[in-house]
């Protein structure tokens, strides 16, 4: 882990470095929209010098995971001068709507990347290759490549073999070319029922590798889809369409997470049968693999982030204690805090797992820079200043950023009654305890020291007011300032002038480092307590406008709410506190 700016290991910047010296990808051709060999060899030389993708499904929100993916791939486009393409893999018909589109276009714009590239859209759907896809596959049967095989999806499972032993050919395997094309063209025109037929790849059913035995291409789904509607009833598998749509998106290097390492031959075969046969054009992109992005006390697979929206244990896809993006923005992580995660996280090919702490501390790092400071006092007590008049208001005032000592300041009020927290004062201080307690002097920061003469409490025993004299001499900012030493500083705001305020301190959903493993069941582990809302009070001259981020002074960063936050009733979330008080 590095927290400097120095270049995080990345293997793959070494392989595209060593691309780009041998010349490989150079002198290709590209002629948008993405298109076979035929139409690509009359294209212009490709101006981006690597091609690279990011491609969702559009079956759910994106989350901390995608976001390592996005950054990787969108970020290596941007500084190589290539171009990074965001394609939809809507090969899916069931699963997938519109609304996770623009949920997806929406957080990868919000995370500062896009797509155009002298003012073309790089913008694309694997269902608008459906056609193209469907020409390729007729010119596999017709090579063949490809056979229709008409054993049900439970007969294939069972003569495909195990790790140990081979698969069995299908009775159908050796079935004219002729006799298959026919069928395609009948599975195409929804003449057969889901599941009588599938198209498969010839290959080779004794393969050590499992997805060489013969993998399905097509299989027969009457089902609707979100933008060809009614159009086909047979679909294409994931692992025939993704490699076509990269070739016919010019992708020069299609970088994917581990477990597709064992479909590489498969994605090396399709493109290697399809070049011969004169579809694709030459060069080839080639896949490369790196470790996904584990992080504790969250969960990311879309079925379970489902599953906790679903059931209503968070309330929506944006909930602030989710590791979505929609979540995390909501929470107050910006765009600059998940780039630098994503960055000193690095790129590699071994396994791991990222505690939380290590996006939170991205956070804290990218906002205590920029972050306005402003007070707030998320659980008050009355602390009235028996010696100060009632009548008068003393401007104090603070910077904005203390990094920035000289640039703009906030000012605010201090007047005889202040909110402070309740845990800043104690009739009996514990050791080391330096703030408020009978006797004890302690500076109001940016105002006057004060020393501490007693309480007032309730028929519970319950402290309603906490009583102090001011130091008049004592100043923040005057000459008489550092004249009595005090060891507790804390913060306040003028009851008169403080603006109300809902405060949701939240905290990690599940309480299991690893709410997920083996068997466990993950909604066992969520957190009961994952948020705690109170009644709080802000400095005066706070603007809680929707999205505006702060640090709290001495207690964290906050945001205020993107959707339910107004100015009269200002909603804000907790996004993290100022240091690591997990561990
Ligand atoms: P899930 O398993 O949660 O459903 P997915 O991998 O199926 O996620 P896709 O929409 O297919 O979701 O993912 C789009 C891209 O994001 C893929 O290239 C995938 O490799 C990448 N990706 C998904 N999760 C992670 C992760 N945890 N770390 C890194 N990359 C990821
Ligand atoms: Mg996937």
């Amino acid at each position: 882990m590095t927290t400097d700016s120095a270049p995080v290991s990345n293997f793959l910047r070494t392989i595209i470095d060593n691309d780009l010296k041998s010349g490989r990808y150079q002198g290709r051709q590209w002629a948008p929209p993405p298109s076979p060999a035929a139409v690509r060899r009359a294209g212009a030389i490709d101006p981006a010098r690597i091609r690279t993708r990011f491609p969702p499904e559009p079956n759910g929100y994106l989350h901390i995971g995608h976001a390592k993916s996005i950054c990787l791939n969108f970020g290596l486009a941007r500084d190589y001068q290539g171009i990074c393409h965001l394609r939809f893999d809507d090969t899916n018909p069931e699963k997938e709507e519109d609304e996770y589109v623009h949920a997806i276009i929406d957080m990868v714009h919000w995370l500062g990347f896009d797509w155009v590239q002298d003012g073309t859209e790089h913008c694309y759907f694997a269902s608008d290759y459906f056609d193209t896809l469907y020409q390729f596959a007729e010119a596999l049967v017709q090579a063949g490549h490809a056979y229709v095989d008409e054993q049900s999806a439970d007969e294939m499972r069972a003569t495909r073999g195990t790790l140990t032993e081979a698969g069995t050919n299908s009775p159908w395997r050796d079935r004219p070319a002729t006799e298959s094309l026919t069928l395609l063209r009948e599975m195409r025109a929804g003449k057969h029922p889901d599941g009588s037929m599938a198209l498969r790849a010839r290959i080779d059913m004794a393969s050590p590798n499992i997805n060489l035995r013969d993998p399905v291409l097509y299989r027969i789904r009457h089902a609707s889809h979100h933008r060809t509607g009614n159009d086909w009833c047979i679909y294409p598998m994931y692992a025939w369409a993704h490699p076509v749509e990269d070739a016919l998106e010019g992708i020069t290097h299609s970088i994917c997470t581990l477990e597709f390492e064992d479909q590489r031959p498969f994605y090396d075969w399709i493109l290697e049968h399809l070049a011969e046969l004169d579809q694709l054009a030459a060069p080839l992109p080639r896949q490369y693999e790196f470790a996904r992005l584990n992080l504790s006390y969250v969960v990311t697979s879309k079925r379970k982030l489902r599953q906790l929206v679903t059931e209503g244990h968070v309330n929506g896809w944006d909930d602030p204690r989710l590791p979505t993006l929609a979540g995390l923005r909501r929470r107050g992580y910006t765009p600059g805090a998940i780039r630098l995660f994503c960055e000193r996280l690095g790129v590699s090919k071994a396994d791991s797992r990222i505690d939380y702490s290590v996006l939170e501390q991205a956070l804290r790092d990218d906002l205590d820079p920029v972050a306005a400071r402003t007070v707030a006092v998320l659980d008050p007590v009355k602390l009235v200043l028996t010696n100060f008049p009632a009548d008068h208001a003393e401007p104090c005032s603070a910077p904005l950023n203390p990094h920035d000592p000289d640039g703009a300041r906030r000012k605010f009020p201090l007047t005889r009654e202040l909110w402070i927290e309740r845990d800043d004062f104690r009739e009996e201080p514990p050791k080391k305890y330096f703030r408020l307690f009978p006797g004890n002097l302690v500076r109001l920061k940016y105002g006057y020291v004060v020393r501490c003469t007693g309480c007032v409490k309730n028929d519970q025993g319950e402290v309603t007011e906490v009583h102090a004299e001011y130091l008049p001499d004592t100043r923040s900012g005057t000459p008489g300032a550092d004249a009595i030493k005090v060891k507790g500083a804390i913060t306040w705001v003028s009851a008169a002038h403080a603006i109300a305020a809902e405060v949701r301190l939240y905290d990690r959903l599940f309480r299991d480092a690893h709410p997920d493993r083996g068997d466990q069941d993950f909604l066992q582990a969520i957190n009961p307590d994952s948020c705690h809302v109170t009644q709080a009070w802000l400095e005066p001259g706070t603007q809680a406008e929707p999205g505006t981020t702060w640090q709290f002074e001495r207690l964290g960063y906050f945001v205020a709410d993107r959707e339910e936050s107004t100015t009269s009733h200002p909603v804000i979330n907790r996004a993290v506190t100022l240091r690591d008080t997990w561990a």
